[in-house]
């Protein structure tokens, strides 16, 4: 417990921090369902019984088939949500909250922000759309979702974004020991992609060791890219090593070479490493550009093209100036509030620093 809190202090320097419990959200569809009275077998009273079973079917129509709540969420139109402004100082409108869980999908009760479960419609109908992609075709792991934004976006602790509805911090799929899927934590990885979910920081005995699973992280990725928002995504934040492991399996598991580009194209090491999990950000739809959202760079050529398809340029955006920054913890300062911790947490923390000052292999930071 104190473990899982403490690892998301540590995060806390720009994308995660403590945690919470998850609410499922989205509306259910009621199908009408027309009644019809069983026929009477013969007998007056079986008769009359019959009739008065209709009558009261007809009052109250025979509950049809369970609302599938995700169905709902898929079927909804993108217009149904605005995300205003930009990531950094935005808001967002008519957004749709996480569900806590569809297939291969689970929002982190956990999470560093409880109430941080909305997203714009595209943004969660691609997160539910990859999840299953990966259940259906490598079955056996789980997407763990951590913070997306508030119902109405803006300022939100531990983050200095996430307010517009389109940026979403996933953890990576893992592996145990054995090789089989374990449920994901927000582990620190290594550049050999192994971490260890250390717990209680104090007792050794009960340290977890974890290891990327590539096949499904990358699977992941892959269907986020070629799902039916994919040319919204503008960015995945994560530490260079990691994203060269991701690649390696890209070109193991013959991924096409256009999906390949793309993901090398759009995913960067920020200054907070992203080693423990994904933060993906999405652009503005053609329709939120006219409302005033606005997208921080970069703008790819294929961008400028498709927004120039619909008649569209990129807006520019302008950083507020006066915006609030939510106070940033240091690597040190999350240590020394983390409290006593064995050998083997001190060692890992230190050689964390190294991927965390520059970017490995020799990239530079991405802004
Ligand atoms: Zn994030």
């Amino acid at each position: 417990m104190r473990g899982i809190a403490v690892s998301l202090a540590l995060a806390s320097a720009a994308c995660a921090g403590p945690e919470v419990s998850a609410h499922a959200t989205s509306a259910p569809i009621v199908e009408a369902t027309e009644a019809r009275a069983e026929p009477g077998t013969g007998a007056d009273v079986a008769a009359d019984v019959a009739a008065d079973v209709a009558a009261e079917a007809l009052d109250e129509p025979a509950p049809g088939p369970e609302p599938d709540p995700i169905a709902a969420l898929m079927a909804m139109d993108g217009s149904q949500s605005t995300s205003v402004g930009g990531p950094n100082d935005g808001r967002v409108e008519g957004a749709v909250a996480l569900p806590a869980t569809a297939p291969g999908l689970r929002s982190n009760p956990r999470r560093p922000n409880a109430e941080a479960l909305y997203g714009t419609v595209e943004v969660v109908q691609a997160l539910v759309d990859a999840a299953r992609v990966v259940h259906e075709s490598l079955p056996g792991g789980e997407l763990v979702v951590n913070d997306l934004g508030l119902r109405e976006g803006g300022p939100i602790a531990h983050h200095g974004s996430h307010r517009a509805g389109r940026d979403v911090d996933v953890l990576f799929y893992l592996l145990d020991r054995a090789g089989q899927p374990t449920p994901s934590v927000g582990a620190f990885l290594d550049p050999r992609g192994r971490g260890f979910d250390f717990r209680d920081l104090t007792d050794p005995r009960d340290d977890h060791l974890v290891r990327l699973d590539a096949p499904r992280t990358w699977r992941f990725v892959q269907a986020l890219l070629e799902g039916p928002h994919a040319p919204l995504v503008q960015r995945v934040f994560v530490v260079e090593h990691l994203r060269t492991l991701l690649l390696a399996e890209a070109e193991r598991a013959r991924a096409p070479r256009a999906i390949r580009d793309r993901f090398a194209e759009i995913t960067c090491q920020p200054g907070y490493p992203h080693d423990d999990h994904l933060h993906i950000r999405f652009f503005c739809t053609p329709e939120d550009l006219a409302a005033g959202c606005e997208d921080t760079g970069p703008t790819y050529f294929w961008r400028a093209q498709a927004l120039r398809a619909v008649g569209l340029a990129p807006v520019p955006h302008r950083p507020r100036r006066d915006r609030p920054m939510p106070p940033r913890t240091s690597a040190a300062e999350a240590r020394e509030r983390a409290g006593p911790m064995h050998a083997r947490v001190q060692e890992w923390l230190t050689r964390r620093e190294s991927w965390s000052r520059e970017p490995r292999p020799g990239r530079t930071f991405c802004r």
